[in-house]
């Protein structure tokens, strides 16, 4: 059921069947993308709607051009850079890949994951692998083989052990669908090490307050509520929060700071030397942990707004939404 056999998972993605696989971003639940029933699985088994398209992972370049890709020059600089790497590209989609994977439009997500185990799976096989987060959709993402035991062990042949994700955060979506490169959602690569690379990229537009998501995936791809805990989760300044709740019930997830007013058992710091790839790494985890207490509310920090500080408010931001 778990374990390090990459030629099993072979065996059983020729098959036809769900294998979790690890990457350095989180695990994934994958298929066989050319094969439509398969994919339908991953849809059955995560409970995703229908309309979330998924990302397809193959292990070079050259075979995205054997399937009849057209790959933007900016895409293959980013490549050149990322690839393998935690970045995901949108590109026109061609007739190879089955509408279901796109979930009917005519953009195709795809993806080198770096991970050793996941690229030697990768090479073995002769069809991209769909895999979105091996998690049922809406909660918080897997970043080692036995999240996905406890969440999905039903649901798949084979968990492929890696170890624990080494970035922690899904892929950084970027699109090349418009003249200029558009980012669908922050992630492992930040916009400033893309602009490094390509110059001008149109960013996620800036929420003050609330923030307005769309409930529509492909537009801007992404659903708003996401990674969600079952203990509420609120997104700000724990301290205006303290007065609400006894101080016992509440459970804090902080970048670097202990906060005197509340038990030092129900705190959780993500990197202490206020490292953020650091943080990224851990914030899953410690979301799935929190969320196993007796307590009323968890009160996540605001991060910096850089780096994968980005990515890491996204993610709270979109866990603290109401259904
Ligand atoms: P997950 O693998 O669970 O992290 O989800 C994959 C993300 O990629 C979803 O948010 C999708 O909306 C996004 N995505 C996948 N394919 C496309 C596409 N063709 N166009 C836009 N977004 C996409
Ligand atoms: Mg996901």
């Amino acid at each position: 059921m778990v374990g390090t056999d990459v030629d099993k998972a072979v065996d059983c993605l020729n098959e036809g069947l769900l294998v979790a696989i690890p990457t350095e971003t989180v695990y994934g639940l994958a298929a066989n993308a050319f094969d439509a029933n398969a994919v339908t699985g991953i849809y059955k088994a995560k409970n995703r709607p229908q309309f979330n398209p998924l990302i397809i992972h193959t292990n070079s370049i050259e075979r995205l051009l054997n399937w009849g890709l057209q790959l933007p020059e900016k895409m293959l600089l980013l490549a050149k850079h990322f690839s393998p790497g935690p970045i995901t590209f949108v590109i026109p989609k061609s007739d190879t890949i089955p509408d279901i994977v796109t979930a009917g439009t005519h953009a195709v997500a795809v993806r080198i994951p770096d991970h050793p185990l996941t690229l030697e799976l990768l090479a073995k096989i002769d069809y991209p692998l769909a895999a979105p987060s091996a998690n049922p959709s809406g909660f918080v993402s897997p970043t080692n083989a036995w999240h996905v035991h406890e969440q999905m062990g039903d649901k798949v042949a084979y968990i492929l052990n890696g170890g624990v994700s080494r970035v922690g955060v899904e892929s950084t979506i970027i699109s090349f669908l418009n003249d200029t490169p558009k980012l669908l959602r922050y992630g492992g690569i930040s916009i400033e090490q893309i602009r490094s690379v390509i110059g001008e990229v149109e960013d996620i537009p800036a929420h003050s307050g609330e923030q307005i998501l769309t409930d529509n995936p492909v537009a801007p791809g992404q659903l708003a509520r996401h990674y969600a805990t079952k203990h509420q989760l609120i997104h700000g300044d724990p301290k205006k929060y303290f007065q609400y709740f006894a101080s016992d019930r509440i459970a804090i997830i902080a970048f670097s700071s202990i906060y005197a007013e509340i038990p030092a058992r129900l705190q959780k710091v993500l990197s202490p030397e206020r490292n953020l790839d650091a943080a990224a790494q851990q914030l899953f985890a410690v979301m799935r942990e929190i969320d196993t207490w007796d307590i009323d509310v968890i009160l996540a920090e605001k991060f910096p707004d850089e780096g994968l500080g980005r990515a890491i408010n996204d993610r709270l931001k979109r866990a603290s939404l109401k259904d």
